[in-house]
């Protein structure tokens, strides 16, 4: 028990490698290059290849890989050259080397560690551009099947919405929120309403809940 516990508390960047590496990795006919680093120096080159191909990932929005596809490079034809070896040290120490190293080079306009010469854009800045993207696609591809699904199915949607008005023809409900009763057809107005939002604040507030 008392073991499991001592190793929960061990964050998984304080634990020591035997061997880490800082690299260079250089697109050959270009020059332009990402430093980085690695515990394991084999599976990061094959991430390298998952990232520069896998749009899914967010890391295929690295300025490196950004500006390789914007001067059609591939990330095949780079050079891999280690840059400095550390020996028993953790993934916070090599980090911090790392970034000492990717200052150093901040100023080469081949280096492509930070800033996109593309895009202008940080590396984070760029993920987060592409999530937005991404959210959005997704919000039209939706609008778009709804739409559809709407035209196929309109007899049936009508029919169902005008069978759900019947049943509940004057029929009242209750907002536990606001401890008031009204029609089931104004539920909209109520639950959009400037009183109900108000009420529901301070529900929030009272119970502690954080959206
Ligand atoms: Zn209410």
């Amino acid at each position: 028990m008392e073991n499991i516990e001592i190793n929960q508390k061990i964050n998984k960047y304080d634990i020591i490698h035997p061997k880490c590496v800082i690299y260079k990795y250089t697109e050959l006919e270009t020059g332009i290059y990402y430093i980085g680093s690695t515990t394991n120096k084999k599976q990061r080159h094959s991430n390298h290849k998952s990232d520069f191909y896998n749009e899914n990932l967010p890391s295929y929005n690295k300025p490196f890989y950004v500006e390789l596809r914007r001067q059609n490079k591939n990330i095949n034809n780079c050079s891999y050259e280690i840059i400095k070896k550390y020996y028993d040290i953790s993934r916070k120490e090599l980090s911090k080397h790392e970034e000492e190293y990717i200052k150093l080079y901040k100023n080469d306009e081949l280096n492509c560690n930070k800033y996109s010469a593309y895009t202008g854009l940080t590396q984070l800045e760029q993920i987060k551009k592409r999530q937005l993207e991404k959210k959005e696609e997704i919000k039209e591809y939706n609008k778009k099947f709804m739409r559809e699904y709407y035209e196929l199915n309109k007899d049936k949607i009508l029919e169902q919405k005008r069978k759900k008005y019947e049943e509940n023809k004057g029929k009242k409900i209750e907002c536990h929120i606001c401890k008031c009763s009204f029609l089931y057809h104004n539920k909209h107005n109520h639950y959009y309403s400037q009183k109900h939002k108000k009420n529901f604040d301070l529900f929030k507030i009272k119970n502690n809940i954080i959206d």
